[in-house]
């Protein structure tokens, strides 16, 4: 009974360095592939709601690109996310990942500055020896005061429920914010996007995933299947030659896994054309940017 005065909800904003694991994490919350993930830093680009909603209450994740200084007008609009998604929070959750080390300074001075109730969640329990993650989990929450610390592998799903319980008992009392059949805030088409990103990410190296985003065209909706129009933007003539790839082989293995994916999510059969343009600078004009959605 969503109007019940019991009822709780709230937002989780999820912060942490690139990689700490925050959008497998949301995935896992929310069980099922929402947001991309890969190997690479700085994969999410968008702040993205996940909404986890059950029996009297609703729980609202932002996941968020990962903390950075801004080095492009890209990731300028990066930060600028998290800072709106710590405004609109009920709770921070800090991931930290502890098989990789993280400037705990940097930490600190973003949970001294917020008000909010935090937890301290460490990820990547299944990378790490036991005995030198408890050390290490100590210190970081002396450091920073915050006890009670949870540890989890968002990958394999451990602690996770026990994580989700800590999060349900911290939510203040309020109705529903989104309706209760929605797993987001952003429009599907946004996803699809998302998903052939994350192809990009996956399968190609070094600067190429940085210099690449991607622009839905066009979505036509037949009776059989769905026909989605895709270009992918890069800086460089190289770069396009590299998504092509011998005989258009990268291309072609971008556009078939991101066409499963996008049909796992929808849930219908896929027709998906991409089409990759060279547009100079795009990371740094406003005007590519605004178009982009950041
Ligand atoms: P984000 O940048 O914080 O959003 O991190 P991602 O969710 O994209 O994850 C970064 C990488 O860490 C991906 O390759 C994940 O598969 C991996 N990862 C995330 N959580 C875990 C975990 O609990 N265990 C292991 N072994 N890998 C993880
Ligand atoms: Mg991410």
């Amino acid at each position: 009974m969503s109007d019940s005065p019991s009822y709780r909800s709230g937002f989780v904003c999820i912060l942490g360095k690139p990689n700490a694991g925050k959008s497998t994490l949301l995935n896992t919350l929310l069980g099922q592939k929402l947001v991309i993930a890969s190997d690479k830093p700085q994969t999410t680009r968008h702040r993205i709601f996940g909404i986890d909603s059950g029996e009297g209450y609703q729980i609202v994740y932002s996941d968020t690109p990962g903390l950075i200084r801004p080095k492009y007008k890209l990731q300028e609009r990066m930060m600028g996310g998290i800072s709106q998604a710590m405004e609109d929070a009920d709770i921070m959750l800090l991931l930290l990942a502890l098989n990789e080390s993280f400037p705990e300074e940097d930490l600190f001075e973003l949970v001294s500055k917020s008000r909010l109730p935090r937890l301290l969640v460490f990820n990547k329990t299944d990378l790490v020896d036991p005995v030198y993650a408890e050390e290490r989990i100590a210190r970081v929450c002396s450091q920073l005061g915050v006890p009670d610390p949870l540890r989890i592998s968002a990958l394999r799903g451990d602690g996770v429920p026990e994580l989700k319980e800590r999060i349900r008992s911290l939510l203040p009392e309020g109705p529903p914010y989104f309706d209760p059949e929605e797993v987001s805030d952003r429009p599907e088409r946004f996803f699809f996007a998302e998903l052939i990103r994350e192809k990009i990410f996956q399968l190609t190296h070094e600067e190429v995933p940085y210099a690449s985003e991607v622009e839905i065209v066009q979505v036509d909706t037949l009776p059989e299947r769905l026909h989605i129009y895709a270009n992918i933007h890069v800086e460089r003539e190289t770069q396009k030659g590299i998504l092509i790839g011998k005989g258009g082989r990268m291309l072609r293995q971008i556009g078939t896994l991101a066409r499963q994916d996008i049909e796992a999510f929808t849930g219908s059969p896929v027709h998906l054309e991409i089409h990759i343009k060279v547009s100079e600078g795009w990371k740094d004009s406003g005007r590519y940017l605004n178009s982009f959605g950041y």
